[in-house]
């Protein structure tokens, strides 16, 4: 297990409960994340930091895994229902990457969002891996319901339960958000909150990959980069997704 410096958790602040463990270096490599909103903001944070090559002092890490979207990185495998389910052949091919080193990263992660909806063949597929998995192998799984994840499971994960933030979320944004002065980080998590519920209902990667973004944005606003550089990045995005 790889030992984490604290600046390695920028990305984790929000999440003491998972920070705590990653910075000790205890962090487990299956890890059962569960929060009461979908899950995806700790999952990402955490995936972002697994898979940071640099172990950069900031969340502004240039390194190339902090600047590259998980779809086009090498090391990370999501499974997500299509549409209700998480196939076993999905399953398999996830399976199966892990036999390859990581080729940027130090570890390779499989991240399952929706547990729960993992079919009980999907799962038996899933055991055998989970159960003795390769020193650079993660496994982040991720659900909002954890009375369904199938207890097999469950019991070969070590469950982090993150609690409710303390805000709801929205389901509409305004069109001219990015173009209000001055332009705030606050601004920016609305815009992210707004793609995680598309995310949600949608299950489009492309939200995933606007999340992301946005997540980049409100580091580069938090550290007070040029707000018309970020705000022509952000429309630039708005208008890809
Ligand atoms: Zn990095």
């Amino acid at each position: 297990m790889k030992n984490f410096s604290h600046q390695d958790l920028s990305r984790l602040g929000s999440w003491p409960l998972i920070a705590g463990p990653f910075a000790a270096g205890l962090f487990p490599q299956s890890a059962l994340v569960v929060s009461s909103t979908p899950g995806l903001e700790p999952g990402l944070s955490l995936c972002h930091a697994l898979l940071c090559e640099e172990r950069e002092t900031s969340s502004t890490c240039r390194c190339r895994s902090c600047q590259t979207d998980f779809m086009g990185h090498p090391d990370i495998h999501l499974l997500s229902p299509s549409p209700h389910t998480i196939k076993v052949t999905d399953v398999r091919m996830a399976v199966q990457s892990l036999l390859y080193r990581p080729l940027w990263s130090p570890v390779r992660i499989i991240w399952i969002q929706a547990a729960e909806t993992l079919t009980p063949e999907s799962a038996n597929l899933l055991l055998k891996a989970v159960e003795e998995p390769a020193a650079y192998v993660h496994f982040v799984l991720t659900t909002n319901n954890p009375d369904q994840v199938l207890p097999t499971i469950r019991s070969r994960c070590q469950r982090f339960v993150i609690a409710e933030p303390d805000r709801q979320p929205i389901d509409s944004l305004p069109q001219d958000w990015m173009m209000v002065r001055p332009l705030l980080p606050d601004h920016v998590v609305q815009a992210a909150r707004f793609a995680r519920v598309q995310f949600r209902q949608s299950h489009q990667r492309q939200w995933l990959g606007v999340w992301e973004d946005l997540w980049q944005a409100y580091d580069a606003l938090a550290a007070n980069a040029n707000q018309d550089i970020v705000r022509e990045r952000l429309r630039q995005l708005w208008i890809r997704r």
